[in-house]
């Protein structure tokens, strides 16, 4: 007997592993009462153990293992079930429509239009946050409701304005192809807030892409290449250096892709004698193509005080010339990572509806 059939609450019948029941004793030998982690490991026993017996009760199976009996109770059971269904928001395609927006004022009145202002962010990777206070370091105050911010080299909180001593693209006036932040980091923040302080230039509009959205439109073939070959970026100053190497595209363990690495400032020279480098340059010029698509992209004006969050990994983010001389235009990034957002969402959802 080295599976076990189970009747879920859910009323799902079906066999599960011996080990895996094993592992899912819940009683107080095997885990931690207090907060209900594991203490029992599964090396303590064989990985070939079976029951000796299963016994269904009206509200409990009660496993006999020789040396150790297991009572899973239906209420135990069921979060078991909640364990196993529990994922990630599902990331919705978007482009096109407008961006979600919700006024500052609004967002720490009303919990529920925060709550619902993170959900939009979770499932469409973007969202504008508008009359914020314009003062330097703010979009720090305002993360930290959510989550910690993550360091990164240069500064946590990066100036962007016009800089003819900046250390990249950014701090000039010229047009930003989309892209993400520090690609030149293999393990890059998945978060990032651009807190528009003063925009007072003509032009210069935010730009976002779904970086999903361009992968659907990307032959098998071509998402292969690009998620297999990997490409290497650089971004540096005086006192800092990143560098990695690493796949423009990104797919999860079922292969599903689930993000983009894509910097044409920051990338490098490929390795030309790679057995693939044709073809990832063919894959790479369609990748690039549907990026500067204007119809792939959304266009707004970020005025001063509005503040854009994003999906680091999966929305890329540019802007349109300005002309410097209209005006003073100053921005500010900081980063953090999109699990925290996501979990602290779920978090609040579960303190409003237990169970
Ligand atoms: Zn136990």
């Amino acid at each position: 007997m080295t599976s076990v059939s189970l009747t879920w609450p859910s009323g799902r019948v079906d066999q599960v592993p011996a080990l895996w029941l094993r592992d899912n004793c819940p009683c107080s030998d095997c885990r931690i009462d207090a907060t209900s982690e594991h203490r029992f490991i599964v090396s303590s026993v064989e990985a070939t153990i079976e029951p000796t017996s299963v016994t269904t009760a009206d509200d409990a199976v009660v496993v006999d293992w020789g040396d150790h009996t297991s009572t899973y109770t239906t209420a135990w059971l069921a979060d078991i079930e909640k364990q196993i269904a529990r994922t990630f928001p599902a990331m919705e395609r978007w482009h096109g429509a407008d961006i979600v927006r919700a006024s500052y004022e609004d967002l720490v009145a009303d919990p529920t239009i925060e709550n619902d202002l993170l959900d939009a962010f979770c499932r469409l990777g973007a969202v504008v946050i508008s009359d914020t206070p314009r003062e330097s370091g703010w979009s720090e105050t305002l993360y930290r409701r959510w989550g910690p911010p993550t360091e990164v080299p240069f500064a946590r909180i990066h100036d962007v304005y016009v800089d003819p001593a900046g250390y990249n693209v950014a701090h000039t006036s010229e047009a930003l192809p989309p892209h993400n932040d520090f690609a030149s980091k293999r393990n890059r923040p998945s978060g990032q807030i651009l807190h528009m302080l003063t925009n007072e230039a003509t032009d210069g509009d935010s730009i976002v892409v779904d970086g999903l959205h361009i992968i659907d439109q990307l032959s098998e073939s071509d998402v292969d290449v690009l998620a297999t070959v990997p490409a290497s970026f650089r971004q540096f100053s005086d006192t800092a250096e990143t560098w990695g190497r690493s796949s423009v595209i990104q797919r999860d363990e079922s292969g599903t892709p689930i993000g983009l690495r894509f910097s044409n400032q920051l990338l490098q020279a490929s390795d030309p004698w790679h057995p693939r480098a044709t073809e990832w340059y063919a894959a790479y010029h369609r990748l690039a193509s549907l990026i500067v698509d204007p119809a792939n992209q959304t266009h707004f004006r970020l005025n001063s005080g509005d503040l854009l969050m994003v999906h680091g990994h999966r929305m890329l983010h540019g802007r349109t010339a300005f002309n410097p001389a209209t005006g003073v235009r100053h921005l500010q990034d900081i980063y953090f990572d999109f699990d925290d957002v996501a979990n602290e969402l779920h978090r609040r959802q579960q303190i409003a509806s237990p169970r």
